[in-house]
């Protein structure tokens, strides 16, 4: 067996950003950027009020109550040159409209009295130069950096980038990846169970974690235990996919031709690694033939608690490079968590990843723990009923009271 830190290494090692490509912003969302963005304009691009009401000259209404006469008004998308502001006078002005020239400062509707189509109005308050101007370049200069490379791009990020007018950015692209099922036992066509039969779960299950993590989930169907077949649903997905993920035919079994077919056709590791569930991994690469794009493939085991672990542990973190995030950005936060019920576990030289719930308790600030149900590698029910994996290091139980690592399967 070999520690879960040396598989990760492994992993990881195998897993490397794709290449940049230009998108439109509607399509960027969640993205890690391949280059930065730079202002090209100041924004604002032109003084304009940040309330409704009227441009004055503050040394106008410095002795107020004054009445100034009204030129003109001013709303969100005119110049404004049309009403320029000279001594005595003041514009109606309607938040977002350019500051007309000769006015520097904005008195808000409510500290004035006047009819709207009055032609003068009662300025009841004095108001410093600038009052409710927002001056050209407050938010962003030309020749700010408004984005870096490797930031994950948020809906306000997308936002800052429209305002500046850029329209494309240059992304790391979604990754997309092909989940297959593999086993003679499996039906998937909802029909009554024939003898040994089983339905097939494990592909439903890791299309949805494929696509809860943010990549494009392509499913390429449940393949027999045959190894013609498997070779060919492996070819045809390393053709059209970035990564792949299997489940099944990677253990000890006399059926398991996954296994053989990656051997022949990848370059691939098989490792036992020290943790319960999810021992058995195959990690490795299969190179593309149009291209030469050695691309991942992620060997998990059948037992749909193991290959879900497992897509924890090794796929999220192994795809999220691929999408571009960094090291630090791999794997969900975990948290630390008081044991309420004892986890229960013996000592056998491996971490156990328990399915547990994990609520937080408001009135103590706390994490608190406590199992989801029966920890068997099928115990499909309490996986289900899991919201984190608690991460026991070999040895005894967990009794009430201790602290453990807990790991959140939700974003
Ligand atoms: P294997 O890794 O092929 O030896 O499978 C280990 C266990 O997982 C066996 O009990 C399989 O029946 C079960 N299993 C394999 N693939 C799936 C699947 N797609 N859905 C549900 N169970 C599976
Ligand atoms: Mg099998």
């Amino acid at each position: 067996m070999i520690p879960l830190d040396e598989a990760r290494r492994y992993v990881l090692a195998g897993c490397h950003p794709r290449p940049g490509v230009e998108t439109p912003l509607s399509r960027c969302l969640g993205l890690v950027t391949a280059a930065g963005a730079v202002a090209g304009e100041a924004v604002p691009s032109f003084a304009n009020t940040a309330m409704d009401g009227y441009a004055v000259r503050a040394a106008d209404v410095a002795s107020a109550p004054v009445t100034l006469r009204v030129v003109g008004t001013v709303r969100a998308g005119m110049s404004g040159v049309d009403s320029p502001v000279g001594p005595g006078e003041a514009a109606r002005i309607m938040t977002g409209a350019p500051v007309p020239p000769g006015a520097d400062a904005i008195v808000r509707v409510e500290l004035t009295e006047g009819a709207p189509d009055s032609d003068s109005v009662i300025v009841r308050a004095a108001v410093p130069e600038g009052n409710h101007v927002r001056p050209v370049g407050d938010d962003v200069e030309p020749g700010d950096h408004v984005v870096g490379v490797g930031a994950v791009l948020t809906p306000g990020h997308l936002g800052l980038l429209a305002t500046v007018g850029v329209r494309a950015l240059k992304v790391v692209p979604r990754p997309r990846v092909g989940v297959i099922s593999t086993g003679d036992e499996l039906v998937d066509d909802g029909a009554p169970l024939g003898p040994g039969q089983i339905r097939d779960s494990n592909r439903l299950t890791l299309l949805s974690l494929v696509a809860e993590s943010g990549f494009e989930a392509v499913d390429l169907g449940l393949v027999r235990d045959d190894e013609d077949a498997i070779e060919a649903a492996l070819r045809g997905g390393v053709a059209r996919c970035d990564a792949l993920v299997t489940s099944g035919g990677v253990s000890m079994g006399d059926f398991d031709f996954v296994k053989v077919v990656l051997d022949r056709i990848g370059d691939m590791r098989w490792m036992q690694i020290a943790i319960k569930p999810a021992k058995p991994l195959a990690f490795g690469t299969v190179t593309r033939a149009s291209d030469g794009t050695p691309v991942p493939i992620f060997g998990l085991p059948g037992n749909p608690v193991s290959s879900m672990v497992s897509f924890e542990l090794f796929c999220r973190p192994g795809l999220r490079r691929l999408a571009g995030h960094g090291d630090a950005d791999l794997d969900r936060p975990a948290v630390l968590g008081i044991v309420d019920e004892q986890l229960d576990r013996r000592p056998d030289g491996k971490i156990h990843f328990a399915r547990v719930a994990c609520r937080y308790d408001g009135a103590t600030g706390t994490y608190r723990v406590r199992s989801a149900g029966a920890q068997g590698s099928h115990h499909m029910a309490a996986m289900a009923a899991a919201d984190a994996l608690a991460e026991l290091p070999d040895g005894d139980a967990l009794e009430v009271g201790s602290t453990v690592r807990v790991r959140p399967l939700r974003p």
